[in-house]
C-alpha cells in the first residue's frame, strides 16, 4: 500500500499509522472494508512533497448503492435504540478519537498539509462535535400544544419517547393504549454526507455526530484528496460499537457517487460542505426525490478594522482569521477592510506580523503555514494576484510562489484592492490578505455586504454601540467581534445568501436531522364531522 516514492521520514509516520490500524485504504460498506468492485484505485498525495501516501479504493455507483442499502438496513435498528444507548456509543467514539489524537493529527498533516499542531487542534475540534452531540442526543424533546378544541390533544414528537408518551397519554386520557401507537421515531433517515478536503475530520464529525445522535445512519463521501482521515475515523466508530452499516464510507468518482446518493429514494437527506457550484448542483439534483438538503458553501468574509480598534488585537485576530490552514478555510478573512485613518499603520504592523510566519512542511518544527492542497490551488492564487496587480493593486509582502516550490506560496499582503478585482469578488483560498480602504461605517457595511456570500464576517472595534450596530447590519451567519476564530461545537455555524442552508453545531445542528411529527388525538368521545371545525386542508 505504501509507495516506494515515500521518503524514509514519511514512511515511518505511515508505518506507525498502519500499526495502529488507522491507515485504511478500502471503503467501508455495511461494516466491511471493501475494495472498488472493479479493483480501481486512486492515489492520495502528500501536498507538501507530492509523494504518494496510499492508493485507496476508487468507488462509484454500485458501491454507493450497496452502502445506501446497508445504511437503510442499519437505520431500522439504530433509530430504535434508546437515545441513552446512542449517546453512550458516541461518547465512546469521542474517547477513541481523542485517544488517537496524535495519529489522526499526523494523518491530517500527511494528506492535507496543515501544520501538525493545527491538525491536532482539528482533531480536538472535530471530536468535540461527537462529544457535544452525544449529550444532545439525550435532550431531544417534543412539545404538548394547547389545543384549540376542548376534546383534542396535540403532541409534537421528535424522537423515540414512547414510554413517556405512553405515560402521558394514559394520564391524560385515562385509557390503555397499545405500545405501537406511541412509537414515533423521527430521525430523517439515511443521510448522504459529502465533505471537502480542508478539514478532513471536522467537516465529517460536524455532520455525522448529530446525524447518529438523532438516529440517522450515514453514507460519507469524503474528498478524494483527503479520504484517509475519514476512513480512520470510521474505523474508530466501528471500534466504539456504532453498528455495521450505520457509518459507511465510499470515495472515488465524485459525480457518480453524488448521482447515486441523489437518485436513491432511501436517502432522505444530503448534507454537503464544499464549493457553491457543487452545492447548487446537489440542491437541484435533490429535487427529484424531494430530499432535505443542508449546504455549507463558500464564503467571502470581510474583516473590518475600524480606527478605534485595539491595533494589537486587530492584527492578531486578522492573522488567525486569514492565515490559518494557509488561508484555505471557508470562514477565512477574504477581504480586510481598513478605515482610512489607520490604514497605513495597520498595513505596516500587519506586514511585520505576517513576515514572521514560518512556511514549510507541516511536520517541521515551528511551521505555521503549510502547503496549499495542490498546484491547481497555487495557480488560482497566482491568477487572482495577477488580476489585482494588473488593475492597480500593490504587493506589500510576498506575492509569489515560495522558494520551497511545488505547492508553497509566500504569505502575502496586497494593498489598494477594490471591488472590481477577483480578490474581493471570490474566495482566493490561499495565504493572501487583500487590504481595502474605507472612510465611514456605512461605507464599510456596504462594502462588506456587497457579495453573494454570507458566511462569516469579523469586526475590530472598541466602540460598544458600533459593535451592535455593525454586527446587526452585516448579512452573515457568523460575526466575530475582536476575535478571529469563531467556530465552536456549541454555537450554530452556517451561512446566509449563497453560502448555504441550515446550521451545524449546537441544538440547531440537531434539528437538521429530525423530522417533526404532529399527533392530533381525540380526547373526548365525540368525533367531529366535516364543517363542525374551522379547517381543513
Ligand atoms: P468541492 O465542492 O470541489 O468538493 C467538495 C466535495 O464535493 C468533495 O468531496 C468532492 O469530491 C465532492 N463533489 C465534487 N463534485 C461532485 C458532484 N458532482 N457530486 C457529488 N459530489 C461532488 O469543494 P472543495 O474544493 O473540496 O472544498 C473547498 C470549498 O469548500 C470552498 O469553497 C470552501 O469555502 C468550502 N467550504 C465550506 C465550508 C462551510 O462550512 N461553509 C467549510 C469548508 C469548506
Amino acid at each position: 500500500q505504501f509507495s516506494r516514492q515515500m521518503s524514509t521520514e514519511m514512511q515511518s509516520v505511515a508505518s506507525r499509522l498502519q500499526s495502529s490500524g488507522l491507515l485504511r485504504t478500502q471503503g467501508l460498506i455495511g461494516g466491511k472494508w471493501t475494495n472498488a468492485y472493479d479493483g480501481k484505485t486512486l492515489e492520495v498525495n502528500n501536498p507538501a512533497t507530492g509523494e504518494i501516501i496510499a492508493e485507496v479504493a476508487c468507488m462509484g455507483r454500485k458501491e454507493t448503492n450497496d452502502a445506501i442499502s446497508s445504511a437503510f438496513d442499519a437505520y431500522k435498528s439504530w433509530s430504535k435504540l434508546t437515545a441513552a444507548e446512542r449517546s453512550k456509543r458516541l461518547r465512546k467514539w469521542y474517547d477513541l478519537l481523542m485517544a488517537h489524537q496524535e495519529e489522526l493529527g499526523q494523518l491530517i498533516t500527511l494528506e492535507q498539509g496543515k501544520p501538525l499542531k493545527e491538525a491536532m487542534g482539528e482533531v480536538g475540534y472535530g471530536a468535540s462535535f461527537i462529544e457535544f452531540f452525544a449529550e444532545e442526543a439525550k435532550r431531544v424533546y417534543g412539545d404538548i400544544i394547547p389545543p384549540t378544541l376542548p376534546d383534542r390533544r396535540l403532541f409534537v414528537l421528535k424522537q423515540v419517547i414512547w414510554l413517556l408518551t405512553l405515560l402521558l397519554l394514559n394520564l391524560i386520557l385515562s385509557t390503555n393504549l397499545p405500545n405501537q401507537s406511541c412509537q414515533n421515531s423521527m430521525p430523517v433517515g439515511v443521510v448522504g454526507a459529502i465533505t471537502p478536503w480542508n478539514f478532513p475530520l471536522a467537516m465529517i464529525t460536524r455532520k455525522v455526530g448529530p446525524a447518529l445522535a438523532c438516529g440517522c445512519t450515514v453514507v460519507i463521501k469524503p474528498s478524494e484528496l483527503t479520504p484517509l482521515t475519514a476512513l480512520a475515523a470510521a474505523e474508530l466508530a466501528l471500534q466504539a460499537g456504532i453498528p455495521p452499516g450505520a457509518v459507511n464510507v465510499v470515495m472515488g468518482n465524485a459525480p457518480d457517487i453524488g448521482d447515486a446518493l441523489l437518485a436513491s429514494p432511501q436517502v432522505r437527506k444530503i448534507t454537503f460542505t464544499g464549493s457553491t457550484a457543487v452545492g447548487k448542483k446537489l440542491m437541484a439534483g435533490a429535487a427529484g426525490t424531494v430530499k432535505r438538503v443542508s449546504l455549507e458553501l463558500g464564503g467571502n468574509a470581510p474583516c473590518i478594522v475600524f480606527d478605534d480598534a485595539d491595533l494589537d488585537v486587530a492584527i492578531k485576530g486578522t492573522l488567525a482569521a486569514k492565515f490559518r490552514n494557509s488561508g484555505q478555510t471557508c470562514v477565512c478573512a477574504n477581504r480586510v477592510l481598513v478605515q482610512e485613518g489607520i490604514y497605513d499603520k495597520f498595513a505596516d504592523a500587519f506586514s511585520k506580523a505576517v513576515q514572521n510566519l514560518k512556511v514549510g512542511d507541516g511536520f517541521s518544527e515551528g511551521v505555521v503555514q503549510g502547503p496549499l492542497i495542490n498546484e491547481a490551488a497555487v495557480n488560482k492564487v497566482e491568477t487572482f494576484l495577477q488580476d489585482a496587480v494588473s488593475k492597480g493593486a500593490k504587493v506589500l509582502l510576498g506575492g509569489k510562489r515560495h522558494s520551497l516550490g511545488m505547492t508553497f506560496y509566500e504569505p502575502t499582503i496586497i494593498s489598494d484592492v477594490n471591488s472590481e478585482m477577483l480578490l474581493s469578488r471570490e474566495e482566493v483560498f490561499g495565504p493572501v490578505a487583500p487590504l481595502l480602504r474605507f472612510k465611514t461605517e456605512e461605507e464599510a457595511i456596504h462594502m462588506a455586504n456587497d457579495t453573494n456570500a454570507g458566511l462569516a464576517a469579523y469586526i475590530f472595534t472598541n466602540n460598544v454601540q458600533r459593535t451592535w450596530r455593525v454586527s446587526e447590519a452585516l448579512e452573515y451567519g457568523l460575526v466575530g467581534v475582536n476575535e478571529g476564530i469563531i467556530s465552536t461545537e456549541v454555537a450554530p455555524f452556517g451561512g446566509i445568501k449563497q453560502s448555504g442552508l441550515g446550521r451545524e453545531g449546537s441544538k440547531y445542528g440537531m434539528d437538521e436531522y429530525l423530522e417533526v411529527n404532529q399527533i392530533c388525538m381525540l380526547g373526548g368521545h365525540e368525533p367531529k364531522l366535516m364543517g363542525e371545525v374551522n379547517t381543513q386542508t
